[in-house]
């Protein structure tokens, strides 16, 4: 299904990159919402998140205060000036925001990954004029991405965005949610023109991470930043360790480096092509080892040998992955390619056997 995309068209907000949205992860009172927004409305911030209702991994936690914190938002937007926005997970929700005039909506990671409730809020989205960003499913599943993003499209919403909040794993040493730029990157290929925001604070889990991650963000042309920002971030109610101060986060953002997504020179060009060059000579070469393959198979087949010979796939596993090292390529890398190659040799050499 082909997505036609409209410009996000936030009033007010200039169209030059980044885009940012900032504010508490979720709103807890009145007083925690005016204080932050107006100290980030204070740094030119001009969307504000909050976080109404909370989707939360187990049960007991702060499951946000719902539908009496939307006067708070509507206080931002009167006496502030600026854009707000939150989290809707089912059509109550987005009927409740809708009336609240909240200008701009996102659909969180847990909601994306279920398609019965991804189509209930479409449906309830039907007829709406609003901007919709749609975060990324928690397992890394980029159709089941477009398919939510399909889903919000086919009601009429074609000012449609997506934001990168990496994805759920078990190991959580580093990142809270493993970042896999390949995927916002394979959908910005899939879905030209798609607005990507990242979010930084729910990749990172916590501040330390947030302005590395802002930096990679703008060092792959993404359009904005959402970044949970808290007036006393120790003390949240939710996601405590990665919310930052409108203080940090304005340092943060001035020290951004925004780079140049469209930009392209001639030295840039002459590197491509030979970039092309290796990739066609790789092409050539890789066609040509399958070629001895089919006739390595067409030999054990006829003297009646298995496929696979186990000690010669570790001798070549191990001897390229040496090489590789040697020529300044990482272990991992190599072995990620050896075995590639090897699995296409194999499905080669099946087709010579069931010949
Ligand atoms: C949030 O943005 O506060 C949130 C709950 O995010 P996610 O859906 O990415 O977990
Ligand atoms: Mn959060």
């Amino acid at each position: 299904m082909e997505i036609k995309l409209q410009p996000l068209n936030l009033p007010g907000v200039e169209t030059k990159r980044p885009l940012i949205i900032a504010g508490p992860c979720s709103a807890e009172t009145e007083e925690q919402v005016m204080t932050t927004a107006t100290a980030l409305a204070q740094r030119g911030i001009k969307v504000f998140r909050a976080g109404i209702w909370k989707p939360r991994t187990k049960p007991g936690g702060f499951e946000g205060v719902g539908a009496e914190g939307l006067p708070w938002l509507q206080r931002v937007k009167r006496e502030l000036g600026m854009l707000v926005s939150t989290e809707v997970a089912t059509p109550r929700h987005v009927e409740a925001a809708l009336g609240a005039d909240v200008d701009l909506l996102w659909i969180g990671a847990r909601t994306v990954a279920n398609p019965f409730a991804m189509q209930e809020l479409a449906d309830a989205l039907r007829g709406a004029d609003v901007p919709v960003l749609v975060k990324n499913p928690v397992n890394p599943d980029i159709e089941l991405w477009i398919g939510g993003l399909e889903r919000i499209h086919g009601a009429g919403i074609g000012r449609l965005g997506v934001i990168h909040r990496g994805f759920s794993s078990y190991d959580k040493r580093i990142y809270r949610n493993l970042p896999m730029w390949h995927i916002p990157i394979e959908l910005r290929r899939r879905i030209p023109g798609l607005p990507i925001i990242c979010d930084p604070s729910h990749i990172g889990g916590r501040r330390e991470l947030i302005a590395p991650l802002c930096q990679q963000a703008m060092d792959l042309g993404f359009e904005g930043l959402i970044v949970e920002s808290h007036c006393t971030p120790d003390c949240a109610w939710s996601d405590a360790a990665q919310q930052v101060t409108p203080d940090v986060l304005d340092f943060i953002l001035d020290k951004l480096v925004v780079r140049d997504a469209a930009l392209t020179t001639e030295s840039i060009s002459q590197l491509r092509q030979q970039i092309d060059e290796c990739d066609n000579a790789l092409i050539e070469l890789l066609a040509r080892r399958m070629r001895i393959s089919r006739e390595i198979g067409q030999y054990k087949k006829e003297h009646n040998m298995t496929v696979v010979q186990t000690s010669r796939y570790n001798e070549i596993l191990d001897k390229r992955s040496a090489q590789g090292v040697l020529c300044g390529m990482s272990e991992s890398f190599m072995k990620t390619v050896f075995e590639a190659i090897h699995e296409e040799s194999i499905h080669q050499q099946f087709d010579i056997y069931s010949k």
